[in-house]
């Protein structure tokens, strides 16, 4: 049958190619009818909606009724659900074993995992914050050639780390120490001139299940002025207080989680929102990590409670002052996959749907420089959009129950 099928498509394409010449085929038109469509997190969504698409590009957005469905075009029936624009997961990992080999593994077992671990979750944009770069770069290069569907993916790099303060999870592999201001500059641009989008830190590191190790702020301060220098971001991973003040103090951008370990039980550093608020970083949460975390340590729940309380309170804070949050979960480190505990534990720390959906897509377009291009609906801007079963302003969870995800105009997942 397939054979068949290959065999009946070429003699399609020499048909065309030998009888039509000089005509080109019209641009393929998909027209997402009947849904509620949210053009953006602070506007009402249009009740029943159309979304017309041209190759990658959204050409129309409207009520059902003042539109005109080109002929041709294929339809996608909406009822039921709700669109929005494509999401962004801002702290991902391709480390697992399944990304092995990622330049010449087979094209359907790597699009099988992004499909279980991303695209079926409606995410087109992504920022892999230390995996194995030349891996990330062979399965970003597949991806954009058009043979595996897949997000967009950007890289933060280097994963420097302080002295001694390699994570004792990632044993027998030793991260780079960043030793000096000038070894850090080093590190730094190797990794930038190897195509990574961003650095990572290690600014709070868990060198034991018992310890952490601080980096020391002149340490930081060299890595942020080395990608500053260059236009580039640098994203820490801070582990406690000390470890978010330090990135705070030394120029970080992006907080790659909450912070709520309380070594010796002190209380966390309630001074740290304000902070970053008045420098305008960025914080991710990944909240549905820490219960993930403390169940395989074999916490109990009551140390489990207080810990998420903690990373919600800090989220809390920081977003009641209009703090740019990026939703993003380590999802592949973490290997449960679905997002629903995420947006739930967000949504109880008193962020709204409108908030969830911006962290999702409107905040990370801005902090990552696209927003011209993507992150809202809108005629010119490009067709990466999620279709959900049901609707998220009445019930959150459905952010994760997604029915088809379109990025630049090609369904890159359904499940119907
Ligand atoms: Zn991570």
């Amino acid at each position: 049958m397939y054979v068949m099928m290959v065999a009946v498509v070429a003699l399609l394409s020499a048909a065309c190619g030998r009888m039509l010449p000089g005509v080109t085929l019209s641009p393929p038109l998909t027209a997402l009818v009947g849904g509620r469509v949210q053009v953006s997190p602070d506007l009402d969504a249009i009740a029943d909606g159309i979304v017309l698409i041209e190759r990658d590009t959204i050409t129309a957005i409207g009520p059902r009724a003042s539109a005109r469905i080109p002929s041709g075009a294929t339809v996608i029936d909406s009822t039921g659900a709700t669109v929005v624009a494509g999401f962004w997961n801002s702290h991902v990992h391709f480390t697992q074993p399944v990304w092995a080999a990622a330049a010449t593994a087979p094209a359907p077992r790597l699009g099988d995992a992004l499909r279980a671990m991303l695209t079926s979750y409606g995410v087109v944009h992504v920022l892999d914050t230390g995996s194995f770069p030349d891996n990330t770069e062979a399965l970003r290069r597949r991806i954009e050639s058009g043979e595996i569907a897949g997000p967009r993916i950007m890289m933060a790099s280097g994963s420097l780390v302080p002295v001694g303060g390699s994570p004792y999870y990632v044993l027998p592999a030793r991260l780079p120490e960043a030793s000096t201001p000038a070894v850090t500059a080093t590190l730094v641009d190797a990794a930038l001139d190897r195509g990574a989008e961003g650095i990572k830190l290690f600014t709070g590191s868990w060198a034991s299940p018992r310890s952490i190790v601080v980096m020391p702020i002149e340490i930081v301060r060299a890595s942020t002025d080395a990608a500053h220098r260059r236009g580039k971001f640098v994203i820490a991973h801070p582990s406690n207080s000390a470890g978010a003040r330090v990135a705070i103090e030394g120029g970080v951008d992006i907080l790659a989680h909450t912070f709520p370990s309380e070594l010796d039980r002190r209380p966390w550093d309630r001074a740290l929102p304000g902070m970053m608020r008045e420098r305008g970083m960025a914080l991710i949460p990944t909240l549905k990590l820490w219960p993930y975390e403390l169940r395989k340590a074999g916490a109990p729940p009551d140390v489990t409670k207080r810990l998420l309380g903690n990373g919600q309170e800090q989220l809390q804070a920081f977003a009641a002052l209009g703090g740019q949050v990026l939703f993003g979960t380590d999802v592949g480190y973490m290997t449960e996959y679905d997002p629903t505990d995420e947006y739930v534990s967000m949504h109880e720390a008193g962020l709204s749907y409108a908030e969830i959906l911006r962290a999702l897509t409107t905040a990370p377009a801005e902090r990552f420089g696209m927003a011209a291009r993507t992150g809202r609906l809108a005629p010119g801007l490009a067709a990466d959009i999620v279709i959900l079963d049901g609707d998220p302003a009445l019930d959150i969870r459905a952010l994760a129950r997604v029915r088809s995800t379109i990025r630049a105009g090609r369904v890159i997942y359904t499940n119907r």
